[in-house]
C-alpha cells in the first residue's frame, strides 16, 4: 500500500475519476483503512467533486466495496499464514 500521505493527495483525483488501474486502487484504499485522516480528506474530496458535477454526492465509488472486500481477504490471509515475503507482490508501476 501506500505508506505516505501525500501520495494519496497525488492519487486521489486519478481515483475518483477513474483513471487509476487495480494496483493503484488497491494501495489507495489499503492506506485508507489504516489512515483516518485520509479516508476524512477522501470522503471531503469526493463531496467536493460530486458537488461540481453531480446531485449526488454520498456514494463512495462503485468497485469500493469490490476492493475493501479484496483487501480485507488479502489482509486476512496475510495474518493467517504469518507469511509476509520479502518482496510485495504489487510494485509500484
Ligand atoms: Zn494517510
Amino acid at each position: 500500500m501506500y505508506s505516505k500521505c501525500s501520495v494519496i493527495a497525488q492519487k486521489i483525483s486519478e481515483i475518483i475519476d477513474r483513471d487509476a488501474n487495480f494496483v493503484t486502487r488497491f494501495r489507495f484504499y489499503t492506506h485508507l483503512m489504516i489512515c483516518p485522516k485520509c479516508l476524512d480528506y477522501f470522503r471531503q474530496f469526493k463531496l467536493l467533486k460530486a458537488a461540481a458535477h453531480e446531485p449526488n454526492p454520498d456514494q463512495l465509488p462503485a468497485d469500493f466495496d469490490n476492493v475493501m472486500s479484496f483487501v480485507l481477504d488479502e489482509i486476512e490471509k496475510k495474518q493467517t499464514k504469518d507469511n509476509i515475503s520479502k518482496d510485495h507482490p504489487v510494485e509500484e508501476n
